[in-house]
């Protein structure tokens, strides 16, 4: 993302209004408030409407029975009605930016239904309705919106307010005046900078939070999804293969030969080829398939929507571009080549060399008799073929595939 040219890191957060400057983050972000907020929704819309409603009791006592309190009555009681009904819209399947538009219609048609009210009475106290309209503004701040719509509604409820008192009320001091405008800027201000205080605190807590989840699912090392969100994948794909009978297919693969690649080159080289091997079979494998470290040197593939001759397809291209990797590395210094530490490597030996990496592998397919933990079952034993059959090659239940060159 990029504004005036400049990058923008999706997780940078304004202090001014406490939002996220990346637009795409801010909407997932809401996206995720909204799900967590729409629960409540109701609730406070609820709470909203039948306090703006409860004013009716001082209506009685300013005004009086007549016309001018069955007018207020009916704006009293339609602003209830109508903050149920946004209630229901908001709680029923809201999206981000029609949330935000009917929260802001919302406020402003509160906003309205307060001057209009207020400017029926006959003699309003100006400090009271100055109060009053603290307390609605305040209450603003409560329900999710952007800042800049709570500060414009803020602001516009403040001069049409000071506006609508100027023309009806006769006998204000300018004092009172004076004093009800500084109250409601300072008002607006606290619950503002309280609003996106907030706001940016529970950004922080959401980055956060998803670099958690993230790091809780990822292997460290190669960055793919580790055995714990592995098991969570494969739990539900078998569901899944319950439900809908489509194939699906595991891969587990092991390196062959590994703890001769860690004790000529070093471990880190070791990691090296671990990290290489993760991300070539990252970039041949479809989005929907979930690829993982099983642990060590193992990796575990589980393909949805694919039955075995598939599998057995797309894994001989994975051992074709793992045995075609080409990483060099200088062999160890004090590498023993017979285990014996007597026994060292000729210098004219101790060189740049190739690591060659090879792979075994097993892959099953689900079969309605299987539980998670028999399909792994299944593919383990399979794997265990393959190395027993001379390794870098790939055992199914019907074959033994092998790529041409090796
Ligand atoms: P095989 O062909 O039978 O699989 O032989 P192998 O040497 O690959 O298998 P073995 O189980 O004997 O050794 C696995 C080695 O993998 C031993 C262990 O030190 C190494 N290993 C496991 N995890 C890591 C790791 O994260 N980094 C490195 N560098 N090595 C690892
Ligand atoms: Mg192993
Ligand atoms: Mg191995």
């Amino acid at each position: 993302m990029t504004r005036n040219g400049k990058k923008i890191r999706p997780w940078r957060i304004s202090h001014v209004t406490g939002e996220f400057l990346d637009p795409d983050m801010e909407s997932r972000y809401l996206e995720n408030e909204l799900h967590n907020v729409a629960a409540h929704v109701r609730t406070i819309t609820n709470i909203l409407g039948l306090l703006f409603f409860s004013f009716i009791i001082p209506d009685w006592f300013i005004l009086g029975p007549g016309l001018h309190f069955s007018i207020v009555l009916s704006i009293r009681f339609l602003s209830l009605v109508f903050m149920i009904y946004v209630g229901f819209r908001l709680a029923k399947s809201p999206t981000v930016t029609g949330f935000i538009r009917l929260v802001t219609a919302a406020e402003l048609i509160f906003t309205v239904l307060f001057v209009l009210t207020f400017a029926l009475y006959q003699r309003s106290d100006f400090l009271i309705q100055a109060f009053g309209l603290m307390l609605m503004l305040s209450a603003f701040y409560l329900v999710p919106n952007r800042f800049l719509n709570h500060i414009a509604l803020s602001l516009l409820a403040i001069a049409v307010f000071l506006n609508v008192a100027h023309f009806t009320i006769e006998d204000v001091s300018t004092m009172h005046m004076l004093a009800g405008t500084i109250y409601l800027i300072l008002i607006t201000g606290a619950s503002a900078a309280t609003f996106s205080r907030t706001s940016y605190r529970k950004r922080r807590l959401f980055v956060n939070n998803q670099r958690l989840r993230q790091l809780a699912v990822t292997d460290s090392l190669t960055h793919t999804y580790n055995r714990h969100k592995f098991n969570e994948e494969l739990w539900r794909e078998t569901n899944r293969y319950r439900r809908t009978g489509a194939p699906l297919s595991i891969v587990i693969m092991d390196l062959d030969d590994f703890k001769a690649i860690n004790d000529r080159f070093g471990h880190l080289q070791g990691d090296r080829v671990l990290v290489q091997v993760a991300r070539a079979i990252h970039k041949e494998i479809r989005v929907t398939d979930i690829f993982a470290r099983w642990g060590g040197e193992e990796f575990v593939l589980l393909l949805p929507a694919t039955a075995t001759p598939q599998a057995g397809e797309l894994t001989l291209r994975l051992l074709r571009l793992i045995n075609s990797l080409h990483l060099e590395s200088t062999v160890l210094p004090d590498f023993h080549p017979e285990g014996d530490p007597e026994v060292t490597l000729p210098a004219e030996e101790k060189r740049v060399e190739r690591i060659p990496v090879r792979c075994s592998f097993g892959i099953a397919e689900m079969q309605d008799a299987d539980t998670p933990e028999t399909l792994i079952q299944r593919a383990d034993r399979l794997l265990y073929q393959a190395k027993s059959d001379g390794r870098n090659c790939i055992v199914t239940e019907a074959e033994t595939l092998r790529c041409p060159a090796s």
